[in-house]
């Protein structure tokens, strides 16, 4: 197979050429594997640092208007940072199931499968040892519109109480347009749930800048899943119109974070699924921006899922992440594309059911705009 120019510069040393990937040692996991990490640059020198650790996504250098970069994720500076923590899933990709499934049970087939509590009385991200604490397979791939890297892994039957042997596959692309896309495909040999996402906090004006509440939200959804204080939905697509949880127009996050909202005291914040107005298409639809107005950064999110967690970073606690930067209380934000939480135990929320033979696909697209020119 052709490999392109880009790809064929993945083992060269020293600085990452404009299009290309460089790889090294990112560290070693307790039981003596190496993780490693792969360095993705685009023409516009926007890059991307992505381990083969849970596919995290470690940082991403983005240029401001003027075409200053600032890393505008949350996370670490070595693999060990990552391996210790197992509350913010920072950059992640998390799998079998992203979210929460109520009290660890739900029913396929006529059978009650079993999840880990990991998150009392629920289970979280695909339990104690979700995808995103694996160790996936990486491998540099042509991308179409920028350098990639794809990562696969195989989620054997009954792993975390899942049923079905999973091969799920994430190709990163950093595009030339300043994008990184994310995409996304898992196939199984028994009934099975999946739901897939990346759980990458921002901060458009950098990360350990301090607090992102100024930054300005728009969400495409006119509708949310609200929640019980254990943060699982009650099972209704209720309107946004009306309360604190309304960002169909670009609003400052911190305005109304703090209102006296029931649904705001059980998440200490947003932590809320918004149903997206053009959630499930094929193509990936313009699901929300934000734009902060400190760095005048802008991004954009688009996806073909139907549901996006909106996360304040509520539960930050200000410890110590990228040299020693304090991650405060809601010093970043998360978009994460995904289906409704808990969706096995709805059966009025889309399916998150994969048979065999069936391929889930999904793709989620985070673009900043491009520095101005002249
Ligand atoms: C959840 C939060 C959780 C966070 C980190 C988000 O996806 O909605 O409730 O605290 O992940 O685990």
């Amino acid at each position: 197979m052709a490999l392109a120019l880009a790809a064929m510069s993945a083992a060269a040393a020293g600085p990452t050429p404009p299009g290309g990937i460089t790889q090294s040692a990112f560290g070693k996991l307790p039981d003596g594997r190496t993780a490693e990490i792969y360095t993705l640059t685009n023409r516009d020198g926007m890059r991307a640092g992505i381990t083969n650790y849970g596919g995290i996504l470690v940082s991403l250098k983005v240029p401001d208007r003027q075409g200053r970069m600032a890393d505008v994720v949350l996370g670490y500076d070595s693999l060990a940072g990552y391996v210790h923590d197992t509350a913010t899933y920072f950059g992640a990709l998390v799998g079998r199931y992203a979210n929460r499934i109520a009290r660890g049970h739900f029913q396929l087939d006529g059978h009650r499968y079993t999840l880990p509590i990991n998150n009392p009385p629920n289970s979280l991200h695909g339990g104690t040892e979700g995808f995103s604490r694996r160790l996936w397979t990486a491998t540099i791939v042509k991308g179409t519109d920028g350098p990639a890297i794809e990562l696969s892994l195989v989620s054997k039957d009954g792993d975390q109480g899942y049923p079905g042997t999973v091969h799920a596959r994430v190709i990163y692309t950093l595009e030339d347009d300043n994008a990184l896309r994310i995409e996304y495909f898992a196939t199984t040999d028994r009934d099975t749930v999946v739901n897939l996402t990346n759980h990458a906090y921002f901060n458009l004006s950098g990360e350990g800048s301090g607090s992102m509440l100024g930054t300005e939200l728009t969400i495409h959804a006119h509708r949310y899943t609200p929640i019980d204080k254990t943060l699982i939905p009650i099972g209704a697509l209720a309107p946004v119109a009306g309360t604190p949880l309304d960002f169909t127009r670009a609003t400052p996050i911190g305005e109304r974070i703090g209102a006296d909202n029931p649904q705001l005291h059980f998440a200490g914040g947003y932590d809320f699924n918004y149903v997206l107005d053009s959630g499930g298409g094929a193509a990936p639809a313009l699901a929300a921006e934000a734009y902060d107005p400190k760095s005048r950064r802008r991004m954009r999110v688009y996806t073909t899922q139907p549901g996006l967690q909106f996360y304040s970073g509520n539960f930050l606690n200000g410890s110590p992440g990228k040299q020693g930067h304090k991650y405060e209380r809601r010093s970043g934000f998360a978009l994460e594309t995904q289906h409704f939480p808990d969706s096995p135990n709805h059966a009025n929320f889309p399916s998150t059911e994969l048979k065999p033979g069936q391929t889930y696909h999904q793709v989620t697209i985070y673009r900043f705009a491009e520095p101005v020119r002249g």
